[in-house]
């Protein structure tokens, strides 16, 4: 299975890299979008859609439902990627960290305890937020909701964004793949290949 996929690109410019996913379009699954991506959503999609790619998408903490259009949208419901026999759900947003914040993309931690609860069990979970690093760092303490259906559910893979950093580890006995820009990811060669990644 190979994903393309795209977190935090924060409207940044990512046209050096369009080549290369023309060039690997058609050896990929599907993609994701893990949220943040504010109107280059649209330009990836576009990209995908060209490419015959579907997208699974979640949004980030700084986005608007607007920014929706012609992706899969896997917030609190899970789709089969049927190519791949593959199953995947999703969570929006972030826990909320700043009173200001949208209420209708953030959630606190009770909230997203409850949220997690619900979702039944995804071959492949895709959140904004990542789990909870039990450290209190302003706007990055991570998702207790997430850890415990990590806990409890056992997906196999993970994707999150939001913390402009690309690293894996294992949660219990899951994969988990903090991500940042666009990567191509092969599980079966266990690849994480970082195509392009900002710098704010
Ligand atoms: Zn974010």
């Amino acid at each position: 299975m190979k994903v393309l996929i795209a977190a935090d690109l924060h409207n940044f410019e990512f046209d050096d890299v369009i080549d290369i996913i023309h060039e690997a379009a058609p050896s990929i699954d599907f993609a994701i979008a893990l949220g943040d991506n504010g109107h280059k959503l649209e330009e990836f999609a576009d990209l995908c859609q060209e490419n015959n790619i579907l997208v699974y998408s979640v949004l980030g903490n700084h986005d608007y439902e607007n920014y929706h259009d012609n992706v899969i949208d896997v917030h609190g419901r899970i789709e089969i990627n049927e190519a791949t026999n593959t199953s995947i759900v999703g969570c929006q947003g972030s826990i909320l960290y700043h009173s200001k914040m949208s209420s209708d993309i953030v959630m606190t931690q009770t909230e997203s305890l409850e949220f997690f609860s619900n979702l039944k069990t995804a071959d492949i979970v895709i959140s904004h937020d990542g789990p909870w690093l039990q450290v209190d760092s302003y706007g990055h303490i991570g998702s207790q909701g997430l850890t415990k259906y990590i806990e409890d559910k056992k997906p196999k893979l993970v994707f999150h964004g939001h913390y402009h950093r690309n690293e894996s580890y294992m949660k219990h006995n899951t994969l988990v793949y903090a991500c940042y820009g666009i990567i191509i990811y092969d599980d079966i060669i266990d690849e994480f290949d970082v195509i392009w990644e900002g710098d704010f």
